[in-house]
């Protein structure tokens, strides 16, 4: 038997904002264009749990399914990471900035919003979102790519997020530590999220040769003269001008 393979996309700012706060006509309008664009025929629904920087993982056809229309199934509870089994649905996360991990293990996967907050929790007693995803996985078995986010080059973290300035109040010190960085703007104390996600899978006992990281950054990776997609750190950068986009992160399973 032929396992599938895991597809993913990323759509930014030419293909429309996908800011689940737009008005629903609008937003499904959007959605139907995108799912036209880049879905192969066989998907023919998307599941997008609704976000918060929870640990929750969110799997469709249970009570907690939030219909929007018949092709978009969102939850009614908050949760930031989403199952996914079969080829006929895609799961998607509307992300500004924060990174995404796939984990697949032969004909199942998860999409997961990889925010800072869902990694790193503010109570070091607290399970991140990777652990609470890896009860689904078998780590030997298992394969991640992250996608999708910012770099260490722009992010500048919030500084309720205290653990930043003192890694030892954090679950894990030494991973945390050993991402620290400083952002191109010079003497901004960052997190580089990719290394983070990386660090934290190998954690968890992910093989390293099968970790894949695709870190581009959201901010500030270009397509010709235009930024490729919306980034909620560079709306607030440019003093909140112009419209704080969502991009539509996308993984799916083709046969
Ligand atoms: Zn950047």
């Amino acid at each position: 038997m032929t396992m599938p393979r895991i597809c993913k996309a990323v759509l930014g700012k030419k293909h429309g904002n996908f800011h689940p706060a737009k008005p629903r006509e609008e937003f499904l309008r959007t959605m139907d264009q995108a799912q036209a664009y880049v879905l192969p025929s066989q998907v023919r629904r998307i599941f997008a749990p609704a976000t918060a920087f929870t640990t929750r993982i969110a799997e469709i056809g249970s009570s907690d399914d939030d219909t929007w229309s018949e092709r978009l199934i969102r939850t009614k509870e908050k949760a930031d990471g989403a199952l996914l089994h079969g080829t006929d649905t895609a799961v998607a996360i509307f992300n500004g900035d924060c990174p995404i991990i796939c984990l697949k293990q032969e004909d199942f996967a998860v999409i997961l919003h990889a925010g800072y907050r869902c990694l790193i929790r503010s109570d070091a007693n607290e399970e991140g979102i990777i652990e609470a995803a890896m009860r689904h996985f078998d780590p030997l078995r298992a394969e991640a790519l992250v996608f999708g986010g910012i770099g260490p080059c722009c992010w500048i973290p919030e500084p309720d997020k205290t653990e930043i300035w003192n890694p030892q109040l954090s679950r894990h010190p030494t991973i945390l530590e050993s991402c620290l960085s400083e952002t191109k703007y010079g003497g901004n104390r960052t997190v580089d999220l990719y290394k983070l996600a990386n660090d934290l899978l190998c954690h968890a006992g992910i093989y390293q040769t099968r970790i894949t990281l695709e870190a581009q950054c959201t901010c500030c990776a270009k397509e010709g003269d235009a930024f490729k997609f919306w980034s909620h750190t560079r709306h607030e950068n440019e003093g909140q001008t112009g419209e704080d986009g969502r991009n539509c992160s996308l993984i799916w399973l083709a046969p």
